[in-house]
């Protein structure tokens, strides 16, 4: 198996890029799929929904 793999898919999913700075960072496991706190601006980043799942649909039909 490849347990190298699933780490890099697991930061990537991790990964998220502040609005306001633009400036990348990892967050922990544990807030995933919570808002975090810029670590530059200190600006909230909220969670990215963008690494694969793909349960949820948007409600209101956003095209
Ligand atoms: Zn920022």
């Amino acid at each position: 198996m490849f347990p190298f793999y699933a780490v890099i898919k697991t930061i990537i999913g991790l990964k998220r890029i502040c609005p306001e700075c633009n400036k990348a960072q990892v967050v922990k496991p544990s807030q995933k799929r919570v808002s975090v706190p810029c670590r530059f601006c200190e600006a909230m980043i909220p969670a990215s929904e963008s690494e694969g799942d793909k349960n949820q649909e948007y409600p209101d039909g956003t095209e």
